[in-house]
C-alpha cells in the first residue's frame, strides 16, 4: 500500500480523489519577511479567506490540493492543517527550494561556499520527509524542485541530485517547476541519472511550451507532466489557455492521458503587500483562480472531444499512478 502525507496525516493513494496538482494557499517571493511593516501577515483574516477558497475548490468535487510551496516562499504547513481540519480538504506540501532566479539563494550558496551545500540539502529533505517540518510532525507529499529558463544552474543541480537521492529512500515524489516549460527533458534525465524513479516524477509548468513534440520528448522518459498554469495569461513568460489548450489536444489524441494533470498554479494569499496589477494585466489573469478549468476549461475540452474518462485521469487518476509510481506506458 502507498501512503501519502498530507498536512492531516498520512491517506491511501485510492483516497486522493478529484485533486489539483498545483495550487498555492499562501505565496511569498522571498524578501516579502523584509516588508513587515506593511505587508503584516494577519493569520486570523487568511485563514478566513483561504477556508472559502478551499469550500470553492470542494464545490467543484475537488478533494484533494497539492501546495507545493517552497521552503522560503512562506511556506506554512500549521496553516494549511488549520484548513484542511476546517474543511475536509486533503492538502500536500512539499519540501524543497525555489529556482535561482526568484528562490532565496544566499543561505545555501554560503553554507556551499563553505564546502558543503548538497549534502545539507539531502539532510533536509530527510529530516522533512521522515519526521517532520521544524518540530510540527506535519511530513511533505512531495520534493519540490525547479530550476531556470533554459538552464539549470550549478545551485540548482545541488536540490535535483539530493532530490533524487532522498526519493530512492523516502519514495516521495518529485514535482518539478520548469522556467516558461523549458528545461523539461533535461530536468528529467538529470533525475534518473540520480538514480530517481521516472514513475514517481511530475515536471511542472510544461504547458508554458506550446509545442506538443517538446512535450513528447519529456513524456517520453516514462514520467507525468503539469498542465499546471491555466489562467496565468500573458505574464511570467506565459502563453494564453486557448494555446495550451491546442497543446494539449494533439497530446491527448496521440495516447499521452495517462500522463497529464491539470492545475492553475494559483497564488490565492500573497504574503507581503498584496501585488496590484495593472489594469489590462487584471484583465487578462481574470480567469487565474482555482475553479477556472472546472467552469472554463473543460467544456472547452469537451466539445473538442475529450472524453469524461480522460478528464477524470488529468483531475485525479494520473495523480494516483503518480503517488504509487505506477509506470506509464511510453509510445515512441
Ligand atoms: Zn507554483
Amino acid at each position: 500500500m502507498s501512503m501519502i502525507n498530507t498536512v492531516t496525516g498520512p491517506i491511501n493513494a485510492e483516497q486522493l480523489g478529484k485533486t489539483l496538482i498545483h495550487e498555492h494557499f499562501i505565496f511569498g517571493y522571498p524578501g516579502f519577511q523584509g516588508d513587515v511593516t506593511l505587508g503584516a501577515f494577519n493569520e486570523e483574516a487568511a485563514l478566513e479567506e483561504a477556508i472559502t477558497i478551499a469550500r470553492h475548490m470542494q464545490s467543484f468535487g475537488v478533494q484533494t490540493v497539492v501546495d507545493p510551496t517552497p521552503n522560503e516562499c512562506g511556506r506554512n504547513p500549521i496553516f494549511l492543517k488549520k484548513i484542511a481540519e476546517a474543511t475536509g480538504l486533503q492538502i500536500i506540501c512539499a519540501t524543497g527550494y525555489y529556482y535561482e532566479g526568484e528562490g532565496a539563494t544566499p543561505y545555501f550558496k554560503f553554507r556551499q561556499a563553505l564546502g558543503t551545500a548538497e549534502e545539507e540539502i539531502y539532510e533536509m529533505f530527510k529530516k522533512e520527509l521522515t519526521e517532520g517540518i521544524a518540530g510540527t510532525g506535519i511530513k511533505p507529499g512531495v520534493i519540490k524542485l525547479a530550476s531556470s529558463k533554459d538552464e539549470i544552474t550549478e545551485y540548482e543541480k545541488m536540490f535535483f541530485r539530493a532530490g533524487a537521492r532522498i526519493q530512492q529512500e523516502t519514495g516521495a515524489v518529485i514535482l518539478t517547476h520548469t522556467q516558461e516549460g523549458t528545461m523539461g527533458p533535461e530536468q528529467v534525465r538529470l533525475l534518473i541519472e540520480n538514480g530517481a524513479d521516472p514513475g514517481k516524477i511530475i515536471i511542472g509548468h510544461m504547458c508554458g511550451n506550446t509545442d506538443p513534440e517538446y512535450h513528447k520528448q519529456v513524456l517520453d522518459q516514462g514520467v507525468r507532466i503539469g498542465f499546471d498554469r491555466f489562467g496565468i495569461q500573458g505574464m511570467v513568460g506565459a502563453p494564453f489557455d486557448q494555446e495550451r489548450v491546442q497543446t494539449l489536444l494533439p497530446l491527448l489524441n496521440a495516447g499521452y492521458e495517462d500522463q497529464i494533470l491539470l492545475a492553475h498554479d494559483t497564488v490565492n494569499i500573497w504574503l507581503g503587500r498584496p501585488p496590484v496589477m495593472p489594469e489590462q494585466a487584471a484583465k487578462i489573469m481574470e480567469n487565474w483562480q482555482p475553479g477556472h478549468i472546472f467552469t472554463n476549461i473543460l467544456p472547452q475540452l469537451r466539445e473538442n472531444g475529450v472524453s469524461e474518462t480522460q478528464i477524470d485521469k488529468m483531475l485525479g487518476g494520473n495523480a494516483v499512478g503518480l503517488f504509487k509510481g505506477s509506470a506509464v506506458k511510453v509510445i515512441s
